[in-house]
């Protein structure tokens, strides 16, 4: 017989999870048009084994793709809350670091790993959407 191999199930399950991601679509200013260029055809993030998914309940991996204010702390909590275990963040551009140009303002949290944990920070101002792919390989080599 050939073209035959045998493996354990929980081994192709490992491998199919650890090459695949299923981020939020999900955005809150202007990162996030990165962040849906990074999707678009050019960079093409689906060739990557990750796909935006509509809603958090069928998402595994939020990026925060923007600034975070004060008053949208309670609803990324939720969202973060909704999503499947185990769950992943990557913060995208200094904004979602740190505060960026806004970390001296009061409506503006600094950094989301106040709030959430961060997994890997995808830096730049705005990044560009190869970083954003450089950082999901990244993410995955971490899950690993
Ligand atoms: S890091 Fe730059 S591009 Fe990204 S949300 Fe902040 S100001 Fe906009």
């Amino acid at each position: 017989m050939k073209n035959i191999f045998l493996c354990k199930l929980k081994d192709v399950a490992n491998w199919a999870s650890k090459h695949s991601m299923w981020p939020l679509a999900f955005g809150t200013s202007c990162c996030a048009i990165e962040m849906m260029h990074a999707a678009g055809s050019r960079t093409d993030l689906d060739m990557y084994g990750c796909l935006f998914r509509a809603g958090p309940k069928q998402a595994d991996l939020m990026i925060v793709a923007g600034t975070i204010t004060v008053k949208m702390v309670d609803v990324v909590k939720t969202l973060y809350d909704q999503m499947l275990e185990p769950k992943y963040v990557i913060a995208m551009g200094s904004c979602a670091a740190t505060g960026g140009i806004y970390e001296n303002s009061p409506s503006v949290v600094k950094g989301v790993d106040k709030i959430i944990p961060v997994d890997v920070v995808v830096n730049g101002c705005p990044p560009l959407p190869e970083d954003l792919v450089k950082g999901v390989l990244q993410l995955m080599e971490k899950k690993g």
